[in-house]
């Protein structure tokens, strides 16, 4: 095949547009799809209207007319014959086009109708006739200054002469009676009827898919395969544990406990996720499997996002562990060099049984005596490296993820495909649900009666408005804004005091802390505090410009309220989409929360910031083609048992995947 700088037309400027797209071989380019369609098809002339779209086709019946005016601009003027009516056909600045257009020559004419004067103002002409059949058209995305025609033109010159890979084991081409990829490939650059078009991409989306789930069955086979720890520990010392806690485990965390145990002492190296709402239990599911690792001899580390969080969960969980003469330890970036220090060197002595800290958990000085557990909580804000970098501290180390943001059944299985999961569904009772109220922008002052009545009564409120695209002078002005026009309304009696992403963090620190000790009464922020910080006096949440934010972004901040056995309410400030919105007004369970958001958003928003390029699927689009995904899912699943050893597998490609996915890992 053609290398790209072979094509005739494709220059170094193309080639560096090209690869901004990162389109670096003619494979890439073809792989390069339309992102949709245009159907021409000819127009029922008799049904027009004055000014209706019209597409029709004819032969050319005059010599065309020029005229140039205003030095660059031309209109040209000719007669179209459709076979059963003459119409003038009208086109501006394309006066290039008169040589080629002599009598009798067959074309197309797309425009506008004018059918008082029996004319056409004309957008496009094209060459040939449509026929009885309908014309599809692909159209590509014009991106980084490549325009999608030039993108079109581009590929028509190497079109007819392309090689592909074949992926998809021949077994599976015949049970789902797939096109051949070639010329798949061929028909989603040049269409020739819609049905074939379907079946083409049915094929790529598919053959997408299987990779996709070819390579994460493959992880999660490998990953059950990974050899750990086998830790001996009686379970009626942990159910000693449990019931030595204030309260009483629902279900859901017995479950997930039990679950955790038995990966624990099984040789099988756990690599599980544990997900539930905000304020669904958690934290002691985590501590309960520190205490099974610490009965075990090993040392346990927890990482956090942030350093609120860090310090929230060190006081929570060293007091748990208090009476048991557990050791645990906090370690920072914040935290002085000596004091790091002097905590780096017990912990590589094995005098710690638990750390609990940020990212400085994984810089390079700091070394781990038999450690047996890594919890990473929220972790979908950490990076893959970054995970994998705490990995290589133990010798072979059980995982536990923890998430807050439950995710769709149909993205859990692209997401962590790889990996077991634990679902806290159910809340633990007497728990009161957060009342959820909708207000528009102009009923702020019923937003304020409400401010004054819980404060009132001795409670905090979290003010929080969302970061304005990218610009932080923009996000200060907006919060400085809040800050003053609530000043007005409460300033003389109560204390109000912001947050935001500019501060440092012992700044922040130290607001949080006059927060927490009610010093501080109104609280604004960006969503920095999203995750963690736990204020049971904080009983109500405002959220401004809430349209910006995903429903399960909304939920999360939410659960920062209703922390106690008080009445606390969440007030959604919004002029926009507030049918969607409303949502959250009728139901707590971020489960049926998330599934709403994607039904209604696609993926973009689940994760807030996080784009994961897991998820950038060139044709297949998971939520239409959950249904293939699930077959992608099974057949690869399939495919891999039949292939224990990579080896057997004779299709090259499929081999070489693998091996790549098994170095990255
Ligand atoms: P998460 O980590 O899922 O956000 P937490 O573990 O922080 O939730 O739990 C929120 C609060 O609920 C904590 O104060 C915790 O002590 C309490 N809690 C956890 N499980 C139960 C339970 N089964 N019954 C009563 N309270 C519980
Ligand atoms: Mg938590």
């Amino acid at each position: 095949m053609m290398k790209l700088e072979e094509i005739k037309g494709v220059g170094s400027k193309t080639l560096s547009l090209l690869k901004k797209l990162d389109i670096n071989t003619t494979n890439d380019l073809i792989s390069f799809y339309p992102f949709r369609y245009e159907i021409i098809k000819r127009s029922d002339i008799y049904t027009l209207k004055q000014d209706d779209h019209i597409v029709i086709d004819g032969i050319v019946e005059s010599v065309p007319n020029v005229v140039f005016f205003k030095r660059k601009m031309n209109r040209m003027i000719f007669r179209l014959n459709t076979g059963d009516m003459l119409l003038n056909v009208v086109i501006f600045n394309r006066a290039f086009l008169k040589p080629k257009l002599k009598i009798n020559t067959e074309i197309m004419v797309i425009g506008k109708y004018d059918k008082i004067r029996g004319s056409i103002i004309a957008s496009d002409i094209r060459f040939g006739r449509i026929g009885k059949k309908e014309i599809i058209e692909p159209v590509y995305h014009s991106t980084y200054g490549l325009s999608g025609s030039k993108i079109k033109k581009i590929i028509d010159k190497v079109i007819d002469d392309i090689e592909v890979i074949n992926y998809l084991p021949d077994k599976l081409v015949k049970k789902y009676q797939f096109l051949d990829k070639l010329d798949a490939v061929y028909e989603v650059h040049r269409p020739t009827t819609i049905t074939k078009l379907k079946e083409a991409r049915r094929l790529l989306k598919y053959e997408e898919l299987f990779l996709f789930m070819l390579q994460m069955n493959y992880l999660k086979l490998k990953k059950d395969k990974q050899i750990g720890i086998k830790k001996e520990v009686d379970y009626t010392l942990v159910e000693k544990f449990i019931n030595d806690l204030p309260f009483k485990l629902t279900s859901d965390q017995l479950k997930a406990v039990k679950e955790i145990y038995d990966d624990l002492t099984s040789s099988r190296k756990m690599n599980r996720l544990l997900q539930g709402d905000v304020g669904s239990g958690k934290t002691v599911v985590a501590v309960i499997a520190m205490y099974i690792n610490y009965l075990a001899g090993y040392m346990s580390a927890m990482m956090v996002p942030t350093e609120v969080l860090a310090n929230q969960h060190y006081e929570t969980i060293s007091k748990m562990f208090e009476k048991y003469g557990i050791r645990v330890v906090l370690l920072t970036g914040k935290l002085k060099k000596k004091e790091k220090d002097k905590i780096v060197e017990k912990m590589a002595k094995g005098e710690v049984n638990i750390v609990i800290g940020t990212h400085a958990l994984i810089t390079d000085n700091v070394t781990y005596h038999k450690l047996g557990l890594v919890i990473t909580d929220e972790q979908h804000r950490f990076g893959v490296n970054q995970r994998n970098a705490f990995q290589s501290k133990g010798e072979k180390p059980d995982i536990l993820y923890m998430s807050a943001t439950p995710i769709p059944r149909t993205y859990a299985l692209v997401l962590y495909g790889d990996m077991d999961i634990s679902s806290i569904k159910t809340k633990p009772t007497g728990r009161k649900e957060v009342k959820t109220i909708l207000k528009h922008d102009k009923q702020i002052m019923d937003v304020l009666k409400m401010m004054y009545d819980e404060l009132k009564k001795g409670h905090q409120i979290y003010v929080i408005t969302p970061l304005i695209e990218e610009s932080d002078s923009l996000d200060m002005e907006w919060i400085e804004n809040i800050e003053t026009n609530l000043n007005k309304a409460f300033g003389s009696r109560y204390n109000i005091a912001s947050l935001h992403g500019k501060m440092s963090s012992e700044e922040k620190e130290e607001i949080m802390e006059k927060f927490k000790n009610n010093d501080i009464q109104i609280l604004i922020s960006t969503t920095v505090i999203e995750v963690g910080v736990d204020v049971p006096n904080a009983t109500m949440m405002v959220i401004y410009d809430s349209y910006r934010f995903g429903l399960s972004t909304l939920h999360q901040l939410r659960g920062r309220v209703g922390r106690s056995n008080l009445d606390s309410y969440c007030i959604l400030i919004s002029s926009k989409e507030t049918k969607r919105l409303s949502i959250l007004t009728k139901t707590n369970d971020g489960f049926i929360i998330s599934e709403e958001d994607f039904k209604l958003r696609g993926s973009g928003d689940i994760f807030g910031v996080r784009q994961s390029g897991d998820m950038n699927f060139k044709v297949a689009n998971i939520k239409e083609d959950y249904e293939l995904l699930l077959q992608a899912k099974d057949d690869s699943l399939e495919f891999l048992q039949e292939h224990d050893n990579i080896e057997t597998i004779d299709n090259i490609y499929l081999k070489e995947l693998l091996y790549r996915v098994m170095d990255l890992n």
